[in-house]
């Protein structure tokens, strides 16, 4: 299917990093999101990534204007979406206002469209039952930061198409991602080891095994992960990482899931992580910093 108008929903960490790729393709990409400094933070975020790539040598400012002639904020949903060919949903977790997008979505979107879900977690099959048309849902699973992570997880429930699936794959090409395609099933291939794995360090970290810093260390140095689990946590949003947890919790009926008390006091809290100065660590000079954890 020839792509040209690109809708996404929400304008977030994630929303914003998807957005941004779009229009550098040549896709005309309208981003849009419920809150108006959602929306100015998400254009803030692609704004910033390009300027440090004129910094940096990597981007010129001709291509950084060619890119944002593509991209149109915009605060109604029925604009962004009502010429897509692809519309792909990055709000929060949260099954029932994913289900409530999708309606809207499904009541203007074009008939051919592709309706993708950036969900880390919860299940396809139950976001497109809400549509007319759910063989044309699939998950389509970006990763943090989007500009530059190269993998794309590609989720098709039951209902997907095979053509909707062939949609999604020739779309990651186009975007410059390895897609890979997973069945529908609770944290897919990626979100249930990533979070497993963030939760235990938090446990460990409560529990005094080490410095937050040696326990990401253990990780980078010994497993050859690029970044350690904890400050991946920080990275993802520790309200992102909670959400997730919960979500497989309960989807498999397991208590060994939930998230460890110190995620939920720190998202009660409010430190989410790096969007926020501080959660794991402390971000606040801009850089990296163990902090105490008073459980
Ligand atoms: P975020 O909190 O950074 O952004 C969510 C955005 O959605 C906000 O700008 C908010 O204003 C907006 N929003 C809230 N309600 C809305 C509505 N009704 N309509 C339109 N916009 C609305 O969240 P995020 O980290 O970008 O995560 C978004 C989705 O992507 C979630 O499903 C998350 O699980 C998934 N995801 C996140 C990451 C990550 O690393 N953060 C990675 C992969 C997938």
């Amino acid at each position: 299917m020839d792509i040209r108008t690109v809708a996404v929903i929400g304008a977030g960490t994630m929303g914003a990093g998807i957005a941004q790729i779009c229009a550098q393709v040549g896709w005309k990409t309208l981003l849009y999101d419920a809150f108006p400094e959602g929306l100015e933070r998400g254009m803030e975020q692609i704004n910033s990534f390009w300027d440090k790539g004129i910094a940096r040598g990597k981007t010129t400012e001709e291509q950084k204007s060619e890119w944002g002639t593509n991209l149109h904020p915009t605060d109604s949903l029925n604009e962004a979406v009502s010429e897509a060919d692809l519309v792909i949903e990055a709000v929060p977790e949260i099954m029932k206002l994913k289900q409530d997008i999708f309606q809207q979505i499904d009541s203007t979107a074009p008939a051919h469209a592709i309706l993708g879900s950036n969900t880390s977690g919860l299940p396809i099959g139950e976001i497109a039952q809400v549509t007319s048309r759910p063989q044309n849902v699939i998950g389509m699973h970006f990763f943090n930061p989007v500009p530059l992570m190269a993998l794309l997880e590609l989720i098709r429930h039951d209902g997907t198409s095979e053509e909707t699936i062939e949609a999604a794959q020739n779309i990651a090409e186009h975007l410059g991602k390895t897609s890979i395609l997973v069945r529908d099933v609770p944290g897919f291939a990626t979100s249930r080891l990533g979070v497993v794995l963030g939760n235990e360090a938090i446990r460990m970290l409560a529990d005094g095994v080490a410095s937050a810093s040696d326990i990401d260390t253990a990780m980078r140095l010994g497993y050859r992960h690029p970044m350690g689990p904890l400050e991946l946590t920080d990275l993802v949003g520790l309200d992102v990482r909670r959400d997730i947890l919960n979500n497989l919790a309960k989807a498999f009926d397991d208590s060994r899931y939930l998230p460890h008390p110190l995620l939920n006091k720190l998202v009660e809290d409010g430190e989410l992580g790096k969007k926020t100065g501080r959660g794991i660590y402390d971000w606040s000079n801009g850089e990296k910093n163990n902090r105490d954890h008073n459980i």
